[in-house]
């Protein structure tokens, strides 16, 4: 099995709710691991460091002989974890300075083109940046030989530049740690995790019976802990998958074909509901507080401390949120699935995401905001989906799609929802016209080619 015909996805489940004895000693674990993570970016973020990240054996063998594992009495399973995630995180962000200094090198005038193409020679060589960083001798590359620069000036610029952009992590997720295979067993429907006292597990029931084989990442909630498992999925092959969707991504309904089929129909009616009850609640919230602040203030803590127990709590607040959440991404998924079933494309088109300056329009009133939170996860799970499904997703530019009319390409009228043509009578929705519109764009462009 090659690696392009598989993906990975996460899988999640869920503990029983646990003992408080388990749940301290899970965030105990978490905490520690947080502290091996936070010490490692300190030890290890450097500019210096660049040439030590890969392999990590040689952090990892410092790690081993640093005494931080001794002193916090953390199980290898867990230390040696810590200590590959935050590298990771630190090569991560090395990526992050690349990138940056790479536009710097792009957007500098006092650049020749040969300068350019020395710094951009340098970047791409991990050993030779590295040296450059650490004044040490290097050889000249060889797509750098021959070339009209000053090479001290150019690698004084480079250090300056990647000091002023690379960062420590840092990390506050005391929530959270991964575990490794040789870290847990099954038993009984439970998962058994190594425990700070050799040769013992504590064990964790599971709501279900799967097993796995890998990292996994454990997460703790109030009284139980979800397990994310990335597993890899088979990228399906569908003969009967044949033409083409276009599709309007609304905030009414969820997807609307030219074709007049609609998918996630009333979505917005699961989401407003939902903003409307948020809004008020926080309105109650933020006069609850100012109560708070003013008996607080003029000395009467009894009625202070009445207020912070009975009104400001917030678990229940977020208990609902989660639950109104989990309700919407289900059902925006279950039609994503439903869509793709029924419709058997081989393709489906949807226009980018409308920007503005470069960032995306902001809708200021709250009811249409919520949904268009949304807006973001159906395109990432619709993208998603297509590539389990060997679906080509296209994406082209929203212009001209939403104020002409379908039929006669005269500018329409966009009333509410409704949209009317004067021109020639159309009378259909704005989300109706805009899929049609897409599909004639294509139609168009592939004449054009
Ligand atoms: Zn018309």
């Amino acid at each position: 099995m090659s690696a392009d015909n598989t993906i990975t996805k996460t899988v999640w489940q869920y503990s029983e709710p646990l003992p408080g004895e388990t749940m301290e000693f899970l965030k105990g674990i978490a905490l520690d691991y947080c502290k091996v993570k936070n010490y490692v970016y300190r030890k290890y973020s450097g500019v210096k460091n660049l040439n030590n990240l890969t392999p990590v054996y040689g952090i990892l063998n410092e790690m081993r002989h640093c005494g931080l594992r001794e002193q916090l009495n953390l199980p290898a399973v867990y230390y040696e974890l810590a200590i590959a995630d935050a590298v990771t995180n630190i090569k991560c962000s090395w990526g992050t300075v690349k990138n940056k200094i790479g536009e710097c090198v792009a957007a500098n005038e006092n650049l020749s083109d040969d300068d350019r193409k020395y710094l951009r020679t340098v970047l791409k060589m991990g050993g030779v940046y590295a040296a450059v960083l650490n004044r040490q001798e290097y050889e000249m590359p060889r797509n750098a030989r021959g070339l009209d620069i000053d090479v001290k000036r150019l690698n004084n610029l480079l250090c300056r530049l990647t000091r002023r952009y690379l960062t420590q992590p840092k990390t506050a997720c005391t929530d959270s740690f991964r575990i490794s295979p040789n870290g847990y067993s099954y038993k009984d429907g439970a998962i058994r995790i190594v425990c700070r006292i050799p040769r013992k597990r504590v064990s964790i029931p599971l709501k279900d019976n799967r097993i796995f084989d890998r990292q996994i990442q454990l997460h703790i909630r109030q009284n139980d802990v979800v397990l994310a498992v990335p597993v890899e999925t088979r990228v399906k092959k569908h003969e009967d998958y044949t033409g083409t969707i276009y599709v309007h991504i609304g905030n009414q309904n969820m997807f609307t074909l030219s074709n007049g089929h609609i998918y996630g129909a009333l979505l917005e009616e699961l989401t407003n509901p939902e903003t409307e009850r948020l809004a008020r609640k926080n309105r109650e919230r933020r006069r609850m507080y100012t109560a708070y602040i003013q008996s607080a203030e003029s000395g009467d803590t009894h009625k202070a401390e009445k207020i912070t127990v009975n009104n400001l709590g917030k678990s229940k607040y977020d208990r609902q949120k989660e639950k109104e959440k989990v309700k919407t991404i289900t059902f925006i998924n279950t039609e994503i699935n439903r869509m793709i079933k029924e419709e058997k494309p081989a393709r489906i088109v949807i226009t980018k995401p409308v920007t503005n300056n470069k960032s995306k329009i902001y809708v200021k009133s709250v009811n249409r905001k919520l949904t268009r939170n949304f807006h973001g996860y159906i395109r990432q799970r619709l993208a998603y989906k297509c590539r389990i499904h060997s679906v080509e997703l296209v994406e082209i530019s929203a212009n001209q799609t939403g104020k002409i009319c379908s039929v006669c390409g005269a500018e329409g009228k966009r009333q509410g929802r409704e949209f009317v043509c004067e021109s020639c009578g159309l009378h259909t929705t704005i989300a109706q016209n805009t899929a049609k519109n897409i599909q004639q764009k294509c139609a168009a462009e592939a004449l054009d080619e």
